[in-house]
C-alpha cells in the first residue's frame, strides 16, 4: 500500500496512482485529525469523496504517530493525551475517540488503537504495554460495532463517484464474515465499492498484535486479538529500530497464530526483498513510506539494485533509470535528465523518482501474486534472492 499520509501520495495525482496500479492506498489518521480535520473530511463524504479516490483506503489508528510525533504525551488506562507537532494544540485520543475519528473519515479499512511499544524494553514494559493494546482492541470494537453505521459513504459529495464503473482490477482486499460464511471459500471474495455504496454497508475494523521482540508476548497477543474477533489482523510493534533480523523472527513466528483465512498485514515494512519475502511467510498488506520517501531523496530501487540518481556518474548516462521497468519515466527519459532534475531541485524529480519507486514495488508485488497464483513462489522467490542489491 502507498503511503498517502495527508490523503495524498506525495506528488502523485490519483489519475497516476490508478495507471500505476495501486489497489488501495494508506491514509493517516494522526495528521488528517489535525489537518483539515475529521468533520471537514466527513462532509466531504469521507475521504474516497474528498481526494477523489474510488478504490480502497485503510486508515491507521493515529496511535503510532502520536508515539512517534506529538509531544509532551502522556498516556494513561483511558488513552493518550499528546501535543499537536503542528502548533502545540493539546488533544486527546482513545479508543472510542480514534474510533470515531477513522469512521468519520471513511476509509475502507480501519484500524484498533494499540500502543506502539518502544524498542528496545524490558520484558515487564513490553507485557504491561501488550495488554493494554489487547483492552484497547476491545475498547475499540466496542465502540466500532455501536457507531459504525455512521460511515459517511453515499453522502453525496466526491466527483460523480457513484454513476462509475470500476474496471474489474480494483478489487480490493476488504472482506467481511458475512462473506466468508456465506461464501464457503477464503480468499476469493472481494469487496469492491460497489459493496462500500450499497445500503448499511460497513468498514472492516482490523485488530493489531504487539508484544514486542517476545515470541511469548507475541503469541499471547495474537492469541487474545484473535478471541475479541477481526476480519483482518495487523502485526505492529516492527520496524521500531530493532534489527532486521528480528523483524523477519517476528513475523514468521507471528502470522503462525493468525487465521490464515483472515488478512495479515505487517505495518510499516520494507524494503523490496523485504516484502517478497514476508509474503512468502504468508503476509497479505504491507505499506511504507520507504519507496516514496526514498525517492524524493533520489534513492532508487531498480531490477539492478540501489540507484542514487544524485551521483556525477549518471551525468552523461543516456540509458534508461531501469531497462527491465515497463514505468513511464524509465520508458521516457535518460538517467542524465533524472540527474539533473535531482541536482536542480526541480519539483519534477521528486514526482518522476516516486513514480518509478512504486511502480517497481507495485510490480513486484503484482509478481508475488502472479507467483502464487502458479504455485511458484519459490522460484520467483530465488529469482529475486539472485539479484545484486546492493
Ligand atoms: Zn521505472
Amino acid at each position: 500500500m502507498p503511503v498517502g499520509t495527508a490523503a495524498s501520495v506525495k506528488g502523485i495525482p490519483q489519475d497516476t496512482l490508478e495507471e500505476l496500479g495501486a489497489q488501495i492506498i494508506l491514509g493517516n489518521t494522526y495528521h488528517l485529525y489535525l489537518r483539515p480535520g475529521v468533520e471537514t473530511v466527513r462532509k466531504m463524504g469521507g475521504l474516497h469523496g474528498f481526494m477523489s479516490w474510488d478504490r480502497a483506503i485503510l486508515t491507521d489508528s493515529g496511535g503510532f504517530q502520536v508515539f512517534s510525533l506529538s509531544e509532551l504525551r502522556k498516556l494513561n488506562e483511558d488513552g493518550v493525551t499528546f501535543r499537536s507537532h503542528l502548533d502545540g494544540s493539546s488533544h486527546f485520543f482513545s479508543p472510542e475517540s480514534a474510533m470515531a475519528a477513522q469512521i468519520g473519515l471513511g476509509a475502507d479499512i480501519i484500524m484498533a488503537f494499540d500502543e506502539c511499544t518502544e524498542y528496545p524494553a524490558e520484558r515487564a514494559r513490553v507485557r504491561e504495554s501488550m495488554e493494554l493494546t489487547a483492552r484497547w482492541a476491545a475498547r475499540s470494537k466496542d465502540y466500532f460495532e455501536e457507531h459504525k453505521q455512521e460511515v459517511p459513504w453515499g453522502q453525496a459529495s466526491g466527483v460523480g463517484r457513484q454513476e462509475k464503473q470500476l474496471p474489474h482490477h480494483c478489487f480490493a482486499p476488504v472482506r467481511n464474515d458475512n462473506d466468508l460464511r456465506d461464501s464457503g471459500r477464503s480468499t476469493d471474495r472481494w469487496a469492491t465499492d460497489g459493496h462500500r455504496l450499497a445500503p448499511g454497508s460497513t468498514q472492516s475494523l482490523f485488530g493489531i498484535v504487539q508484544g514486542g521482540m517476545d515470541r511469548e508476548l507475541r503469541k499471547e497477543s495474537a492469541e487474545r486479538t484473535v478471541e475479541i474477533g477481526f476480519p483482518g489482523y495487523a502485526i505492529g510493534g516492527l520496524s521500531v529500530g530493532e534489527p532486521r533480523e528480528a523483524t523477519r523472527e517476528m513475523v514468521e513466528w507471528t502470522v503462525e497464530h493468525l487465521p490464515a483465512n483472515r488478512p495479515r498485514y505487517v505495518m510499516g515494512v520494507g524494503t523490496p526483498e523485504e516484502i517478497v519475502e514476508y509474503a512468502s511467510l504468508g503476509v497479505d498488506m504491507m505499506d511504507c513510506v520507504l519507496p516514496t520517501r526514498a525517492a524524493r531523496h533520489g534513492l532508487l530501487f531498480t531490477s539492478e539494485g540501489k540507484i542514487s540518481i544524485k551521483q556525477a556518474r549518471y551525468a552523461q548516462d543516456a540509458g534508461p533509470l531501469d531497462p527491465n521497468c515497463p514505468c513511464r519515466v524509465c520508458q521516457r527519459y535518460s538517467r542524465a535528465y533524472l540527474r539533473h532534475l535531482y541536482a536542480s531541485n526541480e519539483v519534477l524529480a521528486q514526482v518522476l523518482n516516486t513514480i518509478h519507486n512504486l511502480s517497481f514495488y507495485l510490480d513486484t508485488m503484482q509478481r508475488v501474486r502472479h507467483a502464487i497464483s502458479l504455485g511458484e513462489e519459490s522460484r520467483f522467490l530465488s529469482s529475486v534472492w539472485s539479484r545484486p542489491q546492493t
